[in-house]
């Protein structure tokens, strides 16, 4: 394992989103996946991995210094389509607009990745406005309604929607009160679901991250706490966004179609409750 890049318990921020051994065998052959926040991170990694297992992906994101021409460089050298949309995924219009043109762009929607997410670490309860705690709700789980709500005329049967959690959700975290709750809301909504949609033949599951390097960390955490991050896990490390890419991609493919209403875990071996 240690011959792979990054997996180290030494700080290191660069996210790496594919590893080079990573061959595809055609599990996403012809469908076509939307991912929010596919332009960094965890959302990118999947994004590249989905393509190369076959997929056309869409990709939503944030208009901001983004990395998103890179992840449709990749996956174009997949030989795969890639759509570009920009746009804040807590605007229900715009959650609704991005769903129209997936489908008239790319034909079709089999797989429903809503990963965008953010967070503002605060010292205390009393360090939460009112707006920020609105915005992280939208940007959070509120999109997820939006775009699961304007996704589903166009699911058929053997649809997949795959959400990002948090280990948050389940073991709190002190200086992210607002987030952590955001999370629980998403395993909740993530179970409700997949239960209401079950009769159309349509799973819903969900991932749940531990610490990952991606670009959220450097950029919201202090340095002190980036320095030590992953630390705390029984591995002793953080993740990278390539190793977490395989899960989205099981739980997009047709070899998970007895898998609903479930979180898969990855987290360097932290045993939560749920
Ligand atoms: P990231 O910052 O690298 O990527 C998130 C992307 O989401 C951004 O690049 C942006 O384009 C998009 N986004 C954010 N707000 C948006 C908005 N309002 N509208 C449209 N797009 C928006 O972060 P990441 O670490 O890859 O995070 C991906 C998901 O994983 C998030 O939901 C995050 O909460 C979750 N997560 C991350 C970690 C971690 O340690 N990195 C741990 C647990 C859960």
């Amino acid at each position: 394992q240690e011959e792979k890049p990054g997996l180290t318990n030494k700080m290191n921020p660069e996210p790496i989103h594919v590893d080079p051994n990573y061959k595809g065998s055609g599990r996403l052959s012809n469908k076509v996946a939307l991912i929010t926040g596919g332009d960094s991170g965890i959302g990118k990694a999947a994004a590249i991995y989905f393509a190369k297992e076959g997929a056309d992906v869409a990709i939503v994101y944030l208009d901001e210094d983004s990395d998103a021409d890179d992840t449709r460089r990749q996956i174009e050298d997949e030989g795969r389509k890639c759509l570009l949309i920009p746009g804040d995924v807590g605007d229900e219009a715009f959650c609704k607009s991005a769903i129209e043109k997936t489908i008239e762009k790319l034909g079709k929607l089999d797989v429903l990745v809503n990963n965008a997410g953010e967070q503002h670490p605060q010292k205390s309860l009393l360090d939460i406005s009112t707006e920020q705690l609105e915005k992280t709700f939208r940007t959070n789980i509120f999109s997820m309604f939006h775009l699961t709500k304007a996704a589903l005329p166009h699911l058929k049967k053997g649809a997949s929607i795959i959400n990002t959690a948090s280990i948050t959700a389940y073991a709190g975290n002190e200086t992210l009160i607002d987030y952590s709750a955001t999370k629980g809301a998403i395993v909740s909504f993530t179970r409700s679901l997949s239960m209401s949609l079950a009769k159309d033949g349509i799973r819903v599951n969900g991932v749940a991250p531990g610490p990952i390097w991606t670009p959220l960390i450097p950029s919201t955490f202090e340095a002190e706490k980036v320095e030590k991050f992953g630390t705390d896990t029984p591995m002793g490390r953080a993740g990278q966004p390539f190793e977490l890419a395989p899960a989205y991609v099981f739980l997009a493919s047709d070899e998970s179609s007895f898998v609903s209403g479930q979180m898969i875990h990855v987290n360097g071996g932290k045993i939560v409750n749920g």
